[in-house]
């Protein structure tokens, strides 16, 4: 097993915005360093990012923000404690599951570039109509590219006319592990 477990697991309020939900952050120490198996789970999962210079490897799972270094997860967006040691285990299972079967894996060093603002904003209707509640077009994606609001948001994106848009606006959303709406 290559992660048996953690030292120790703190949870904290990371500074809110107006507007937003309160959430909680949590930092988990660890027994053993999960380094080898960044490789293997930057193969396997969608929409990471992983920095082989920093050893981090970031990714997204059920809407939370996961940040793996050798010794240490940082996941943010969590409800409470509870919740935080429950993603945390699941972590767990998932850095041994895939590290188990390394043999099966080709490793991965790619490191995919972050999602960027404009690029969800050229995927956006462009009207400024603020029915998302945000001024602008630009700072709904903003918020969005920082997991401030969540795309269903903006209706009009959902209007037959978008069709085409939402569909690429959707694809790249899930790749890169946002949260998007299914079906
Ligand atoms: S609802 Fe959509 S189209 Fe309207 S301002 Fe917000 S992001 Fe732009």
């Amino acid at each position: 097993m290559l992660l048996r477990g953690f030292q120790k697991i703190e949870t904290f309020f990371p500074p809110c915005h107006p507007g937003e939900i309160e959430t909680v952050t949590a930092m988990a120490e660890l027994t053993d360093d999960i380094s080898p198996a960044f490789p293997y789970l930057n193969a396997v999962l969608k929409g990471t990012i992983y920095d082989q210079t920093h050893q981090t490897l970031n990714f997204k799972l059920g809407g939370r923000g996961i940040t793996l270094h050798p010794r240490k997860i940082i996941v943010t967006r969590l409800e409470n404690k509870e919740e935080a040691e429950k993603v945390l285990e699941r972590l767990k299972d998932l850095i041994n599951r895939t590290y188990e079967r390394r043999d099966q894996l080709e490793p991965s060093y790619k490191s995919r570039a972050k999602l960027t603002v404009i690029e969800i904003y050229k995927l956006l209707p462009r009207t400024n109509c603020k029915e998302c509640g945000e001024p602008t077009c630009m700072a709904f994606a903003t918020k969005l590219v920082n997991e401030q609001a969540t795309i269903e948001r903006c209706k009009p994106l959902f209007a037959p006319a978008h069709q085409e848009m939402k569909e690429r606006l959707l694809g790249l959303l899930e790749e890169a592990g946002y949260a998007v709406p299914q079906g």
